[in-house]
């Protein structure tokens, strides 16, 4: 619930390019002089919130319009679309705008459940939030600060889109659970801990990593010129000649590109890629079979040109 007394904020951070939503609000709590995580937190969501959530997704997005200064430009809308995955989410028939408005405009209670679902969908195994060494130094030359990209939080993405670099883990969040804000790296730190993770072992699929990350970069900003999922297995099908099922999809995948696909889902039995994945895999994680599929057709420049016919 929107608070009577709630005001607008006097100032809020100018967003940088790429930075998630998360990001924002722990600059937000830099800046603010606020003594306590207890008060900003109170100041913005009328209590404790679920920050794991921010990372990738709109957070209550109904109070975001009560409190942000009208002069900054921002706007509920425009945070969902540039500094969250939902339009990229929502590539998954699985996350339906219903289940979508009632998280975030109902209670945090409510909304649990399908909010951590969502976030896992769009997180997998990314415990800590991770950062590129490169992006560190090209934003503080920039913006004389860093921030947290959402394209480094994303399942699937072990290199920076830009940069090819290797992301690195922070070692936030301290606990299991994100609850504090915590500032990106400033390059000094960045640089100290790129050294310490220098001399990990060599990675044979490197190429079709910085692949993938570059496809769900590009998901990011322009999943909304796809709209459905019906519409990319439309896609699918021109390309396969049938009308193929799930199954036929994954294994065709799996045929393709089995050594990455397993890299990427070493859980998964891949003699197994039928029935299990799809209950599983698939169903928890298809934004990033989609960015799979996408890459297997042809990557970006083939997604382009069938959103354009
Ligand atoms: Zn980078």
């Amino acid at each position: 619930m929107i608070r009577e007394d709630q005001e607008h904020l006097l100032v809020f951070p100018i967003p940088m390019k790429g930075e998630c939503w998360y990001s924002l609000l722990a600059r937000y709590h830099a800046i603010s002089g606020n003594r306590s995580e207890k008060y900003t937190f109170d100041q913005l969501f009328g209590g404790k919130t679920v920050l794991d959530a921010a990372v990738t997704l709109p957070a209550r997005v109904k109070l975001i319009d009560a409190w942000l200064p009208r002069e900054c430009g921002l706007t509920s809308d425009r945070i969902i679309r540039e500094f969250t995955a939902y339009q990229y989410l929502r590539l998954s028939s699985r996350f339906p705008d219903t289940a979508y408005q009632r998280l975030m405009q109902g209670s945090a209670k409510r909304g649990r459940g399908m909010r951590s679902q969502m976030a896992g969908a769009l997180r997998g195994r990314h415990q800590k939030l991770c950062f590129c060494p490169d992006c560190v130094r090209s934003d503080t030359e920039e913006y004389h600060h860093s921030c947290w990209h959402l394209v480094h939080q994303i399942n699937g993405v072990r290199y920076c889109p830009i940069h090819g670099m290797r992301l690195i883990e922070s070692p936030w969040p301290e606990g299991e659970k994100l609850v504090h804000f915590y500032p990106a790296p400033d390059a000094e730190m960045a640089g100290q801990m790129e050294r310490e993770s220098r001399g990990e072992e060599t990675d044979v699929f490197q190429d079709r990593f910085f692949e993938l990350a570059k496809t769900i970069d590009w998901l990011l900003a322009n999943s909304e010129r796809i709209g459905t999922e019906e519409r990319l297995l439309q896609f699918y099908e021109s390309e396969l000649g049938t009308d193929p099922s799930w199954q036929d999809i994954l294994k065709h995948l799996a045929s393709k590109d089995a050594g990455f696909v397993l890299e990427l889902f070493p859980e998964e039995d891949l003699v197994r890629m039928g029935n299990d994945v799809i209950k599983h895999g698939l169903r928890q994680q298809s934004p990033l079979f989609h960015a799979l599929m996408i890459m297997r057709f042809g990557g970006v420049q083939w997604l382009e040109r069938k959103t354009q016919t």
